[in-house]
């Protein structure tokens, strides 16, 4: 999820099952299903606490395990302290739905459902009955309304009328805004009572097919926002509004924290013969590389060897292997997402910027490196083309957001500083940047993807440069959004009556530990360079809070970070990219290359900063896991002065 500014609650994931109580079509394409349990209440699940089921925000979703004769008979999963780790095969039955309301006292809820052609969760619906079982999770975010909004306007789909339906049946009457939603028919126009002052503009879709129409693009483009500040929320089929989010921040120029598009379902295009063909004609392209050859061997012996079953299968596992191996050595897919991202190419061609000439003229670049970059986007399936036009494909849509942006833009320096991956060989061979060679290495190589160091090290370099530090800072605190509320909770922060805060996002966390203070009050103290340097002492506090301080420092220097910490604060709360699972997750071992590139320094594991921190006498080291167990902080590691 973007960085909004509705305020957010992160709520722990629980897989609750319950019971379908009540069935209604409210109108021909939207059937209301009400489901009601005991499980919707506090209790203990395998030894865990179970909080009572809350959903407080108009867009709060659930997952639903769709039941089908399959999921019968499928492990769904296993049910963790702040997370449900589902087992992959299961997350294909699932489907989110928009909680559209909540009878606490009967222990129900309800959620509606568009009718479709044919889809599980559609067909489940539209045939269940009462008294069916159903599982669900969720939800696992509740947001409120930004403050300080004058206007709102919500742009929706059927899918995402329950969302706007329980907007309107909740705004408070002071609430200012424009509504507009699409339909199929007139008869799925709905009575919705509400106390906000909106105007509500139906669009009928009649004969056009759903994911086809332009009705939600033309009304934004049609309307005039009021003087003052605008909160936008828009959701539907991902390629429809991908045209509306751009509007609304390019032509409209609403910040990106008050606009929030998100593509509630796709649209499946009908894989066409002459895909298909292209499809096979790419895998025996003459410029396929050795491993793509030895990929086709492998399936040329499959078929040679074929007649006997198991060979058969043998020979498929041994192919999957090398088309695997295959995909890893590709290098034009990172490559061309994050160019894409950073220039905007699928947000341009979803404002009708659809040809080379007009995104090269738009984006400032030549012509023909712009047709380089669209050809690369059509041969990764980002694009199609149509003509000297371009157009966004599904998986392009994907691309198009704030969200893909966040980690994709190489504007960004703390994203352009990941990139020191690229210079990993010469800083293996060479050593970091205080070499002589490597440094010239990557001054001259790295000037176009990684920040231009100029500072001895790593922290250095952020001490000196305001933007890269800011972006670090901000990366951070993206991440610690999920977990931040959890970490107030953890005993050491949430008793004490003061708290030091050492690494990133000090200003944010300072701000949330004086909005969660004990009844008796807090003080909290950012320590200055001089502190974390060791040439002043630590301010004495009940407990220090680090949050990624420990990244980027040779291992010296943050034991001497740590020890005089120690010295000064009863407890201490360490939050770090930890990268205990590195071998087995692919994104905690891309941390800890990254780092070490980007920094000479690795990450740390759990099992290291415990040690260290009981070498430097620190008594009752625990590791808590934070959160939902995935992201850049899983676990904190908590020690306390003896
Ligand atoms: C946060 C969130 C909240 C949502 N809330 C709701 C809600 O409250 N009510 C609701 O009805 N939907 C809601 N949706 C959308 C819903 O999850 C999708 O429409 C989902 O794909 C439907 O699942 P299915 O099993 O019926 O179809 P799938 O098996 O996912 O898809 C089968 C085929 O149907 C097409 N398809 C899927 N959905 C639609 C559709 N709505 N119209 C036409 N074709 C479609 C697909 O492109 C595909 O070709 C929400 C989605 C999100 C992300």
């Amino acid at each position: 999820m973007p960085r909004t500014s509705r305020p957010m609650q992160v709520l722990p994931i629980v897989l609750r099952e319950v019971e379908v109580t009540g069935i209604a079509d409210i109108t021909p394409n939207m059937r209301r299903l009400t489901v009601a349990g005991d499980q919707l209440s506090a209790g203990v699940v395998n030894g865990m606490p179970r909080p009572q089921f809350h959903s407080e925000g108009f867009d709060d979703h659930v997952k639903l395990v769709i039941p089908t004769p399959e999921t019968e008979s499928v492990d769904i999963g296993e049910q963790g302290e702040f997370r449900f780790k589902w087992n992959r095969e299961a997350l294909g039955f699932t489907r989110d739905y928009t909680v559209s309301s909540v009878d606490a006292d009967a222990n129900s809820f309800t959620f509606d459902v568009v009718r479709h052609d044919s889809g599980l969760a559609s067909e489940w619906a539209f045939s269940a009955s009462i008294g069916d079982s159903l599982k669900f999770a969720g939800p696992k975010t509740s947001a409120g309304l930004s403050e300080g909004v004058d206007f709102h306007l919500l742009v929706a789909d059927e899918t995402a009328l329950p969302a706007v339906r329980r907007w309107l049946e909740t705004a408070p009457a002071d609430t200012s805004g424009h509504i507009i939603v699409e339909v199929p028919t007139a008869e799925d126009i709905q009575e919705i009572s509400t106390a906000a002052d909106v105007e509500i503009n139906w669009l009928i879709r009649s004969g056009t097919s759903p994911g086809d129409s332009t009705l939600m693009y033309e009304a934004v483009k049609n309307m005039e926002l009021p003087a003052g500040r605008t909160y936008a929320w828009c959701a539907g089929e991902a390629l429809t509004i991908a045209p509306i989010r751009r509007h609304l921040r390019r032509e409209l120029g609403l910040p990106k924290e008050d606009v929030e598009v998100i593509g509630y379902w796709r649209k499946t295009a009908k894989k066409t013969e002459a895909a298909a063909d292209e499809i096979a004609g790419d895998a025996t392209s003459e410029t396929a590389t050795p491993l793509a050859a030895a990929s086709q061997d492998a399936a040329a012996d499959g078929v040679t060897t074929a007649g006997v079953d198991e060979f058969a299968e043998v020979s498929e596992s041994s192919q999957s292997i090398v088309s695997n191996v295959h995909e890893m050595t590709e290098i034009l897919p990172p490559i061309i997402t994050r160019i894409a991202v950073t220039l905007g190419v699928g947000d341009l061609v979803a404002g009708g910027i659809t040809t080379a000439e007009a995104i090269a003229a738009e984006v400032g670049i030549d012509t023909e490196g712009a047709g380089v970059v669209l050809t690369a986007m059509c041969a990764l399936g980002l694009l199609e083309r149509d003509g000297a036009a371009y157009l966004n494909t599904q998986a392009g849509a994907v691309l198009i957001g704030d969200g893909a942006g966040d980690g994709l833009n190489l504007d960004d320096p703390a994203i352009r500083d990941l990139f020191s991956i690229v210079n990993l060989l010469d800083i293996l061979r060479n050593g970091h940047i205080d070499m002589p060679a490597p440094a010239e290495a990557l001054t001259s190589a790295g000037e176009a993807l990684t920040s231009t160091l100029t500072a001895p090290t790593w922290r250095a370099q952020r001490a000196v440069d305001a933007a890269l530090d800011t972006a670090h800072r901000s990366h951070t605190l993206d991440h610690l959004r999920y977990v931040l509320d959890i970490i107030l909770e953890l005993e050491p922060i949430a008793t004490a009556a003061s708290v030091a805060l050492a690494g990133d996002a000090g200003a944010e966390v300072s701000a949330a530990l004086t909005r969660k203070a004990p009844e008796s009050g807090r003080s909290v103290h950012i320590p200055g360079a001089a502190s974390v340097a060791g040439e002043q002492s630590w301010p004495a506090v009940d407990c220090t809070l680090m949050l990624a301080g420990l990244t980027g420092r040779s291992r010296p220097e943050a034991k001497a970070l740590l020890a005089c910490i120690l010295e000064s604060s009863a407890s201490l709360v360490v939050v770090e990219p930890l990268t205990d699972e590195a071998e087995l997750d692919d994104h905690q071992a891309e941390e800890l290359v990254a780092t070490y590139a980007m920094t000479g320094n690795a990450s740390w594991t759990s099992e290291e900063l415990c040690q260290c921190l009981s070498d430097l006498g620190a008594v009752a080291v625990e590791v808590v896991d934070i959160g939902w167990g995935f992201g850049r902080f899983r676990s904190a590691v908590i020690a306390r002065r003896p």
